[in-house]
């Protein structure tokens, strides 16, 4: 981090600077040159508020040289991570699909979805049993006994769980659960990122409505933070001022993640559109974009489905889908 000085500093004033400077754990080099003096301050600076430096009136300028995460940085950690779900990897060239509905709703629903996305090729199911819905009135999920559906479903096709954790209360029910999703909801929800991060399960940590890269990675920072690397982000679209769409896919989330960060990124094509025809040609650009897996809500009726069946492809389109990414990624590798 660098420290630009006003002219002619007052003496007691840069005494004080100095002084809150050593408390922080960094080291001090000071350059005085002809007209501008410049503290730069060496060693790990992620901890330190620029902002509380800028508060002295003698400084001029802080510029952070250093990104205020470390755990997820890919200048700290150059290889990519590979994230094991239950013998299921991704990252690093693994590329998975996630594959499932909204809501589990019933043990048939779960069972023909999951038999078909199985044969389809996805790797892993999802389903969500605790629902963030934005009305109370709408269905709030089956809860525990949506869990349990979703074990009896992995024990049959074999395909390693995927479902949402909303509150730290319910933790116990997700023992057997292969990786948690941390919603857009709660992607800053931080008592529930630091209790995840005592935990070693798979962590999907889906991206924040209107969350920076800065915030979502912090966000992963606070749950490798407690000693969980097992963490994914998953672009989910942001809020903008587009109404036509559900969200707005950010695919730059991509190349940036993999600039940024050792985590692997995947991207849900369906909370990011809200429709259904957007999916096939949201999943290749995605899939293009060098992304590490998809995360797509498939429905056997999405017409009656109790949650997001707007944007749920049919059991028979996402086989469509995965065909044609499939193809896609031999033509790109
Ligand atoms: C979901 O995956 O069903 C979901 C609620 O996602 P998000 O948190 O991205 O809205
Ligand atoms: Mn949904």
């Amino acid at each position: 981090m660098i420290v630009k000085l006003k002219r002619n500093p007052d003496e007691n004033e840069l005494e004080k600077l100095m002084n809150f400077l050593r408390e922080q754990d960094v080291s001090i080099e000071e350059t005085t040159g002809e007209r501008y003096t410049v503290l730069s301050l060496i060693g790990d600076t992620s901890s330190i508020d620029e902002k509380l430096i800028g508060r002295f009136d003698i400084v001029d300028k802080v510029i952070r040289i250093e990104e205020p995460f470390t755990k997820a940085n890919k200048k700290l950690h150059p290889e990519s991570y590979v994230v094991d779900v239950d013998g299921v990897k991704i990252g690093a060239g693994n590329f998975c699909v996630i594959a499932g509905p909204c809501s589990v709703e019933s043990e048939e629903q779960i069972f023909e979805i999951a038999r078909s996305v199985k044969k389809s090729g996805a790797n892993l199911l999802r389903g969500g049993a605790f629902k963030p819905r934005t009305s109370p009135y709408a269905f709030q999920g089956l809860g525990k006994k949506g869990i349990d559906l979703l074990l009896q479903a992995k024990k049959e096709t074999g395909l390693p769980i995927v479902t949402e954790i909303m509150d730290l209360s319910d933790l116990d029910y997700f023992s057997d659960v292969d990786m948690l999703q941390v919603g857009a909801r709660n992607m800053q929800n931080y008592s529930l990122l630091k209790e995840l991060g005592h935990s070693k399960k798979p962590i999907l940590l889906k991206r924040g409505l209107s969350a920076t890269y800065n915030e979502w990675i912090m966000s992963a920072e606070y749950i490798m933070t407690g000693g969980n690397d097992n963490v994914i982000l998953c672009e989910r679209g942001i809020r903008t001022f587009e109404s036509y769409t559900r969200n707005t896919l950010d695919v730059s989330a991509i190349p940036a993640m993999k600039e940024l960060s050792q985590l692997p990124i995947i991207v849900d094509p369906s909370h990011a559109s809200g429709k259904y025809s957007f999916v096939q040609p949201l999943s290749l650009a995605s899939t293009a974009a060098g992304c590490d897996g998809l995360m797509i809500e498939v429905h056997n009726d999405p017409e009656n489905a109790l949650s997001d069946g707007p944007q749920s492809v049919t059991c028979e389109r996402f086989r469509t889908i995965m065909k044609k990414v499939g193809k896609l990624r031999e033509c790109i590798l």
